[in-house]
């Protein structure tokens, strides 16, 4: 944890921790944030994550896939029924994987520029 009670922005994103201490994690389960960190006991039920992460994540991934897609197509030219199984198979995971961080790094900016919607003032 860093000074003035925040950890690491990158570190806290990247391993889905608490935005205050850093140490407790953020998830129960796969994407649903805890109501509150076991470790320092911060109220995380007033995050307003929504949806942001979902719809970055989507746009950023969905391109690459889509590209992907064509380069595939346009140098394999597999039947179309691999392109229905390979690229769901290979996006839902990868989506996951993405908005779990993305998610942490919208809860802790909300954590340090609006303190006061997360228990702190
Ligand atoms: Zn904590």
């Amino acid at each position: 944890m860093s000074a003035g009670g925040r950890a690491s922005l990158w570190r806290v994103s990247l391993l889905c921790r608490c935005p205050r201490c850093g140490q407790g994690p953020l998830y129960q389960g796969l994407l649903t944030i805890r109501a509150r960190c076991p470790v320092c006991g911060l109220d995380l039920t007033g995050n307003d994550a929504a949806d942001g992460a979902v719809v970055a994540v989507t746009l950023v991934l969905g391109t690459l896939l889509v590209v992907l897609a064509f380069i595939v197509e346009f140098t394999v030219a597999p039947p179309l029924w691999v392109h229905a199984l390979l690229w769901p198979a290979i996006g839902t995971p990868l989506a996951v994987i993405m908005i779990r961080p993305a998610k942490a790094f919208l809860v802790a900016q909300q954590y340090r520029n609006r303190p006061d919607q997360m228990g702190q003032s």
